[in-house]
């Protein structure tokens, strides 16, 4: 039938299927960075792409979080062709290299929506995830959590909801991270259900 699983989940790279592109996205203070990090952690062979920016680095921000560059360091990789998709964001801007995960791993990408729609052009397989939190309230914490100055915090939640209007339109699949243990767990779903064939919202399997 329809529903029917691959016998074996085909495996990515060399002589697999192409890698899948998953893209994970939504607005500052969901928790995306969190639940991609448990993602990667449950699922095996997946490859988290690392952006450059040309953002400062937090204070207590791991120094990998990101390649750190001048903005013309990062221009110059721009121009070159070296990114897959690029934005600027809150007057940063935010870019994912060339994907180049190794044989038999699929790719993860944490960006922004713009970023999502640049993939989507380039790669219209792959498989955007909206990230919403459960309400303004608890969005609006975490991002003060981080250390987000108050005028940042603002901008960032006006921001977060014409992204959330803008990728309604591109997402396959809306993750609610309501609990983070349900979230990762949903998460983990929608990427194995790619990896078999089988459609996750496929109910007669
Ligand atoms: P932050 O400054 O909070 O680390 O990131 C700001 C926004 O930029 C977040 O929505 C984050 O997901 C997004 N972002 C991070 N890396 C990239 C990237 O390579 N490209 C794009 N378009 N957005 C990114």
């Amino acid at each position: 039938t329809r529903c029917q699983p691959a016998r074996e989940p085909a495996q990515a790279g060399q002589r697999g299927r192409p890698p899948l592109i998953f893209v994970i996205s939504g607005p500052g203070g969901v928790g995306k960075g969190t639940l991609v990090a448990r993602l990667v952690d449950r699922v095996g062979q997946l490859w988290l792409s690392r952006s450059w920016t040309t953002r400062p680095r937090r204070p207590g921000e791991p120094a990998d979080a990101y390649v750190f560059v001048d903005p013309e360091t990062f221009m110059a990789e721009a121009d070159s062709g070296g990114f897959l998709e690029w934005a600027k964001f809150l007057g940063n801007m935010y870019g994912t290299p060339m994907p180049a995960p190794p044989p038999g791993h699929d790719v993860i990408l944490e960006i922004d929506v713009q970023g999502a729609e640049q993939v989507l052009a380039a790669r219209p397989d792959a498989v955007v995830v909206l990230v919403l939190a459960p309400s303004p309230e608890v969005q609006e914490e975490r991002l003060r959590s981080r250390g987000e100055t108050e005028p940042a915090l603002a901008q960032r939640v006006s921001i977060g909801e014409a992204e959330v209007r803008a990728a309604q339109g591109l997402a396959r699949h809306v993750v609610i991270n309501d609990d983070l243990e349900r979230a990762t767990q949903e998460l983990v779903g929608i990427v194995e259900s790619y990896r078999t064939g089988l459609p996750s919202n496929c109910s007669d399997a």
